[in-house]
């Protein structure tokens, strides 16, 4: 399943390093990049430890400008991050995560049990990290790990869909939206609040949205119809659905969102529904593919 994000071309990269001197604490013991994984014929047994049923993998990119994105990547233990999230599944084939020049592309997507995020989608998402329009709830850190972790969980729910032939009821891009920000909503209250925030302005970053106000202008341009024939929902359908299940399921945690006009109230009184829904399907589709103890 290949996914085009649609996020702006950044262009210089030689600052990289220094603005994120301040903005993200290097990890100490940052691990090297694990080797080529195991051929995806190859089952996982369920019993295998967690980490050893994803193999993660930092790239060496060919674009010398991707080299600080790695390093600051490798430093954050992004995959490492992931792989924690993912690891509680009985994978039936071996998972590989990376992280990868794309010849130019900017893109994410999942294949034969890779799931994929490119460089240079990575340094688009970390040019909208710096935008003087990001609000003061949304941390640079957040707005920069937060669009990458829900990417990476997107596509993993396409892997889950895949591998474990998951049925999907509607749109399979929405239902990875879904799995995506449920998985997220189970981590501690700090972490789903930074990351769902985080990853929210990812989207508002697509559609250049700086406060509220944004949202509610007349500014919709229709340039060809054929944009809705996209797999995805757009950009601003995403935000709200994010938005929304974060809020169905935490109202007192994700009251800003409603409280600062970023989700309209009309949409925010169905949320709490919306959420159950999913929370339904997911107990009943998802967790029995999950370690006994990892199941909400
Ligand atoms: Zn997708």
């Amino acid at each position: 399943m290949r996914d085009r994000h649609p996020l702006r071309r950044g262009a210089a990269t030689a600052v990289l390093a220094l603005a994120f001197a301040g903005a993200m604490p290097a990890t100490p013991g940052a691990q090297a990049p694990t080797p080529a994984p195991t051929p995806a014929s190859t089952p996982a047994p369920a019993s295998a430890p967690a980490t050893e049923r994803i193999a993660i993998a930092y790239v060496e990119p060919d674009d010398p400008a991707h080299r600080r994105l790695l390093n600051l990547l490798r430093e954050n233990r992004l995959l490492e991050r992931v792989r924690e999230i993912l690891a509680p599944f009985r994978w039936p084939h071996p998972l590989r995560l990376e992280l990868k020049g794309c010849d130019g592309e900017s893109n994410a997507f999942y294949e034969e049990a890779t799931i994929t995020v490119c460089y240079e989608y990575v340094s688009d998402i970390w040019h909208n990290a710096r935008s003087p329009k990001r609000p003061p709830l949304i941390a640079r850190e957040d707005a920069f790990v937060g669009p990458l972790v829900d990417t990476f969980l997107h596509e993993a729910g396409h892997a889950v869909f895949d591998l474990f032939k998951v049925p999907v009821l509607g749109r399979e891009e929405d239902a990875a939206d879904q799995f995506a920000a449920y998985r997220v909503l189970q981590l501690s209250a700090d972490k789903k609040r930074r990351l769902i925030l985080g990853a929210a302005f990812g989207y508002a970053g697509e559609l250049k949205v700086g406060s509220p106000r944004d949202l509610a202008r007349p500014r919709l341009r229709i340039a060809r119809h054929t944009a809705f024939a996209d797999e995805h929902g757009t950009p601003a359908q995403r935000l709200y659905n994010l938005l929304c299940v974060a809020y169905g399921s935490d109202k007192a945690l994700f009251a800003e969102v409603v409280r600062l006009g970023y989700l309209p109230s009309e949409r925010a009184d169905m949320c709490e529904d919306e959420y159950r829904q999913i929370d339904r399907a997911y107990r009943q589709l998802i967790a029995p593919l999950l370690d006994e103890g990892a199941r909400p």
